[in-house]
Protein backbone atom coordinates (compact mmCIF):
# COMPACT_ATOMS: atom_id res chain seq x y z
CA UNK A 1 0.00 0.00 0.00
CA UNK A 2 1.46 3.50 -0.83
CA UNK A 3 1.41 6.14 2.03
CA UNK A 4 -1.31 7.98 1.01
CA UNK A 5 -3.23 4.75 0.29
CA UNK A 6 -2.43 4.16 4.37
CA UNK A 7 -3.15 7.43 5.50
CA UNK A 8 -6.56 6.90 4.39
CA UNK A 9 -6.94 4.01 5.81
CA UNK A 10 -6.06 5.76 9.10
CA UNK A 11 -8.37 8.63 8.19
CA UNK A 12 -11.29 6.06 7.86
CA UNK A 13 -10.41 4.37 11.11
CA UNK A 14 -10.62 7.98 12.97
CA UNK A 15 -13.65 9.41 11.56
CA UNK A 16 -15.24 5.56 12.19
CA UNK A 17 -14.37 5.44 15.89
CA UNK A 18 -15.70 9.19 16.24
CA UNK A 19 -18.67 8.52 14.71
CA UNK A 20 -19.14 5.28 16.99
CA UNK A 21 -18.59 7.06 19.79
CA UNK A 22 -21.46 9.74 19.58
CA UNK A 23 -23.61 7.40 17.87
CA UNK A 24 -23.37 8.75 14.57
CA UNK A 25 -23.49 7.21 11.42
CA UNK A 26 -20.12 6.84 9.81
CA UNK A 27 -21.50 7.52 6.52
CA UNK A 28 -22.94 10.67 7.20
CA UNK A 29 -19.40 12.15 7.36
CA UNK A 30 -17.09 12.64 4.39
CA UNK A 31 -13.82 12.93 3.65
CA UNK A 32 -12.60 15.85 1.68
CA UNK A 33 -9.17 15.72 0.40
CA UNK A 34 -7.36 19.01 1.34
CA UNK A 35 -4.86 18.94 -1.71
CA UNK A 36 -3.45 22.66 -2.09
CA UNK A 37 0.21 22.62 -2.65
CA UNK A 38 0.62 19.25 -3.47
CA UNK A 39 1.08 17.62 -6.83
CA UNK A 40 -1.77 16.28 -9.34
CA UNK A 41 -0.17 12.59 -8.80
CA UNK A 42 -0.84 12.83 -5.33
CA UNK A 43 -4.33 13.56 -6.19
CA UNK A 44 -4.73 10.83 -8.94
CA UNK A 45 -2.83 8.33 -5.79
CA UNK A 46 -5.88 9.24 -3.45
CA UNK A 47 -8.29 8.87 -6.49
CA UNK A 48 -6.99 5.56 -6.90
CA UNK A 49 -6.80 4.97 -3.18
CA UNK A 50 -10.96 5.92 -2.89
CA UNK A 51 -11.63 9.56 -2.77
CA UNK A 52 -13.52 11.55 -5.34
CA UNK A 53 -13.43 14.79 -3.42
CA UNK A 54 -10.51 17.44 -3.32
CA UNK A 55 -10.01 20.90 -1.64
CA UNK A 56 -8.09 23.72 -3.02
CA UNK A 57 -7.18 27.00 -1.73
CA UNK A 58 -5.27 28.19 -4.39
CA UNK A 59 -7.11 29.57 -7.62
CA UNK A 60 -4.14 29.16 -10.39
CA UNK A 61 -2.77 25.99 -8.66
CA UNK A 62 -6.51 24.48 -8.60
CA UNK A 63 -6.99 25.40 -12.44
CA UNK A 64 -3.32 23.57 -13.42
CA UNK A 65 -3.97 20.58 -11.76
CA UNK A 66 -7.51 20.51 -12.56
CA UNK A 67 -6.23 20.41 -16.93
CA UNK A 68 -4.10 17.77 -15.76
CA UNK A 69 -6.91 15.79 -14.39
CA UNK A 70 -9.69 15.90 -16.65
CA UNK A 71 -9.46 12.06 -17.07
CA UNK A 72 -10.61 11.71 -13.30
CA UNK A 73 -14.09 12.43 -12.47
CA UNK A 74 -13.43 14.23 -9.10
CA UNK A 75 -15.83 16.88 -7.25
CA UNK A 76 -13.69 19.98 -6.50
CA UNK A 77 -14.12 22.38 -3.68
CA UNK A 78 -12.92 25.52 -2.92
CA UNK A 79 -11.74 26.10 0.48
CA UNK A 80 -9.73 29.37 0.35
CA UNK A 81 -10.29 32.98 0.47
CA UNK A 82 -12.10 34.46 -2.19
CA UNK A 83 -11.11 37.32 -3.94
CA UNK A 84 -13.54 39.39 -6.30
CA UNK A 85 -11.73 38.87 -9.17
CA UNK A 86 -11.78 35.48 -8.94
CA UNK A 87 -15.28 34.60 -8.59
CA UNK A 88 -15.89 33.66 -12.73
CA UNK A 89 -13.04 30.95 -12.29
CA UNK A 90 -14.61 29.78 -9.29
CA UNK A 91 -18.26 29.41 -10.48
CA UNK A 92 -17.30 27.39 -13.73
CA UNK A 93 -14.86 25.10 -12.35
CA UNK A 94 -15.94 24.03 -8.93
CA UNK A 95 -18.88 21.95 -7.61
CA UNK A 96 -18.56 24.06 -3.95
CA UNK A 97 -17.44 26.34 -2.03
CA UNK A 98 -17.10 26.56 1.19
CA UNK A 99 -15.47 29.92 1.98
CA UNK A 100 -18.22 32.26 1.23
CA UNK A 101 -18.52 34.70 3.76
CA UNK A 102 -20.10 37.54 2.00
CA UNK A 103 -23.11 38.66 0.20
CA UNK A 104 -21.38 40.39 -2.68
CA UNK A 105 -19.16 37.39 -3.69
CA UNK A 106 -21.96 34.81 -3.56
CA UNK A 107 -24.45 37.30 -5.43
CA UNK A 108 -20.90 36.74 -8.45
CA UNK A 109 -20.98 33.40 -7.75
CA UNK A 110 -24.80 33.10 -8.72
CA UNK A 111 -24.57 35.40 -11.44
CA UNK A 112 -21.41 33.57 -12.81
CA UNK A 113 -22.20 30.10 -12.60
CA UNK A 114 -22.57 28.46 -16.01
CA UNK A 115 -26.58 28.10 -16.95
CA UNK A 116 -25.65 24.19 -18.13
CA UNK A 117 -24.30 23.49 -14.82
CA UNK A 118 -26.12 22.83 -11.20
CA UNK A 119 -26.26 25.34 -8.70
CA UNK A 120 -23.24 25.59 -6.91
CA UNK A 121 -23.31 24.19 -3.67
CA UNK A 122 -22.37 26.88 -1.16
CA UNK A 123 -21.28 26.99 2.82
CA UNK A 124 -21.22 29.95 4.74
CA UNK A 125 -17.69 30.16 6.41
CA UNK A 126 -18.38 31.69 9.78
CA UNK A 127 -16.51 33.05 12.61
CA UNK A 128 -16.71 31.26 16.37
CA UNK A 129 -13.12 32.57 16.99
CA UNK A 130 -13.60 36.16 17.36
CA UNK A 131 -10.61 38.16 16.70
CA UNK A 132 -8.32 35.02 15.99
CA UNK A 133 -9.81 35.02 12.26
CA UNK A 134 -9.92 37.36 9.86
CA UNK A 135 -12.18 35.02 7.93
CA UNK A 136 -15.68 34.20 8.28
CA UNK A 137 -18.80 36.34 8.72
CA UNK A 138 -19.67 37.01 12.56
CA UNK A 139 -22.28 35.12 14.28
CA UNK A 140 -24.67 38.16 14.11
CA UNK A 141 -24.34 38.80 10.53
CA UNK A 142 -24.90 34.90 9.72
CA UNK A 143 -28.71 34.67 9.75
CA UNK A 144 -28.92 37.65 6.50
CA UNK A 145 -26.56 36.55 4.97
CA UNK A 146 -28.03 32.82 5.11
CA UNK A 147 -31.44 34.37 3.67
CA UNK A 148 -29.94 36.43 1.14
CA UNK A 149 -27.86 33.35 -0.30
CA UNK A 150 -30.72 31.34 -0.33
CA UNK A 151 -32.35 33.49 -3.11
CA UNK A 152 -29.71 32.92 -5.52
CA UNK A 153 -30.78 31.06 -8.57
CA UNK A 154 -27.27 30.38 -9.30
CA UNK A 155 -26.29 28.74 -5.66
CA UNK A 156 -27.53 25.79 -3.00
CA UNK A 157 -26.65 26.72 0.11
CA UNK A 158 -25.77 23.60 1.63
CA UNK A 159 -24.72 24.57 5.57
CA UNK A 160 -21.56 26.10 7.18
CA UNK A 161 -18.22 25.69 7.15
CA UNK A 162 -15.73 27.13 10.17
CA UNK A 163 -12.11 26.92 10.43
CA UNK A 164 -12.16 27.56 14.90
CA UNK A 165 -8.52 29.08 16.28
CA UNK A 166 -6.32 25.84 16.16
CA UNK A 167 -5.74 24.38 20.04
CA UNK A 168 -5.03 20.70 21.67
CA UNK A 169 -7.50 21.43 23.81
CA UNK A 170 -10.45 19.03 23.48
CA UNK A 171 -12.92 20.76 25.42
CA UNK A 172 -12.13 24.08 23.41
CA UNK A 173 -12.61 22.58 20.13
CA UNK A 174 -15.77 21.13 21.04
CA UNK A 175 -17.44 24.00 21.87
CA UNK A 176 -16.41 25.63 18.57
CA UNK A 177 -17.63 23.13 16.68
CA UNK A 178 -20.58 23.00 18.96
CA UNK A 179 -21.20 26.63 18.12
CA UNK A 180 -21.49 26.05 13.97
CA UNK A 181 -23.61 23.08 14.69
CA UNK A 182 -25.91 25.66 16.61
CA UNK A 183 -25.69 28.28 14.93
CA UNK A 184 -26.77 26.32 11.85
CA UNK A 185 -29.75 24.88 14.11
CA UNK A 186 -30.48 28.88 15.02
CA UNK A 187 -30.98 29.55 10.88
CA UNK A 188 -34.05 27.00 10.65
CA UNK A 189 -33.57 26.00 7.39
CA UNK A 190 -34.11 22.57 7.19
CA UNK A 191 -32.84 22.37 3.64
CA UNK A 192 -29.10 22.79 5.03
CA UNK A 193 -27.48 19.71 5.46
CA UNK A 194 -23.81 20.31 5.46
CA UNK A 195 -21.24 21.09 8.28
CA UNK A 196 -17.90 21.34 7.25
CA UNK A 197 -15.41 21.44 10.27
CA UNK A 198 -12.80 19.11 11.41
CA UNK A 199 -9.19 19.11 9.64
CA UNK A 200 -6.16 16.76 10.94
CA UNK A 201 -5.73 17.56 14.27
CA UNK A 202 -9.40 18.27 15.46
CA UNK A 203 -11.85 15.83 13.34
CA UNK A 204 -12.43 13.41 16.22
CA UNK A 205 -14.27 16.76 18.41
CA UNK A 206 -15.57 17.96 14.72
CA UNK A 207 -17.11 14.61 13.88
CA UNK A 208 -18.67 14.01 17.48
CA UNK A 209 -20.64 17.93 16.95
CA UNK A 210 -21.69 16.99 13.58
CA UNK A 211 -18.96 17.64 10.86
CA UNK A 212 -20.82 15.98 7.61
CA UNK A 213 -17.16 17.06 5.57
CA UNK A 214 -14.01 17.02 7.59
CA UNK A 215 -11.04 18.36 5.58
CA UNK A 216 -8.18 16.84 6.01
CA UNK A 217 -4.84 18.14 4.09
CA UNK A 218 -1.60 17.07 6.82
CA UNK A 219 -2.69 13.61 7.51
CA UNK A 220 -3.53 12.59 4.24
CA UNK A 221 -0.63 14.36 2.22
CA UNK A 222 2.34 15.02 4.44
CA UNK A 223 3.28 18.00 5.80
CA UNK A 224 2.87 20.90 3.30
CA UNK A 225 5.83 23.04 1.79
CA UNK A 226 4.63 26.40 0.88
CA UNK A 227 8.02 27.24 -0.44
CA UNK A 228 6.92 25.87 -3.72
CA UNK A 229 3.08 26.73 -3.44
CA UNK A 230 1.94 29.00 -6.00
CA UNK A 231 0.27 32.09 -4.91
CA UNK A 232 0.06 32.90 -1.12
CA UNK A 233 2.14 32.73 2.24
CA UNK A 234 1.12 29.92 5.25
CA UNK A 235 -2.60 30.77 6.02
C1 LIG B 1 -5.27 23.68 4.63
C2 LIG B 1 -6.68 23.60 5.03
C3 LIG B 1 -7.23 22.43 5.59
C4 LIG B 1 -6.41 21.18 5.90
O1 LIG B 1 -5.67 21.36 7.06
P1 LIG B 1 -4.78 20.17 7.68
O2 LIG B 1 -4.51 20.65 9.06
O3 LIG B 1 -3.56 20.06 6.84
O4 LIG B 1 -5.59 18.94 7.66
C5 LIG B 1 -8.58 22.41 5.86
N1 LIG B 1 -9.37 23.48 5.62
C6 LIG B 1 -8.90 24.61 5.09
C7 LIG B 1 -9.82 25.74 4.84
C8 LIG B 1 -7.54 24.72 4.79
O5 LIG B 1 -7.07 25.86 4.29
Amino acid sequence: MSTIAENIAKLGERIREAAQASQRDFSQVGLLAVSKTKPADAIREAHAAGLRDFGENYLQEALSKQAELTDLPLIWHFIGPIQSNKTKAIAEHFDWVHSVDRLKIAQRLSEQRPAHLPPLNICLQVNVSGEASKSGCTPQDLPALAAAVAQLPGLKLRGLMAIPEPTDDYCAQHEAFATVRTLQAALNMPALDTLSMGMSHDLEAAVAEGATWVRIGTALFGARDYGQAAGTATP
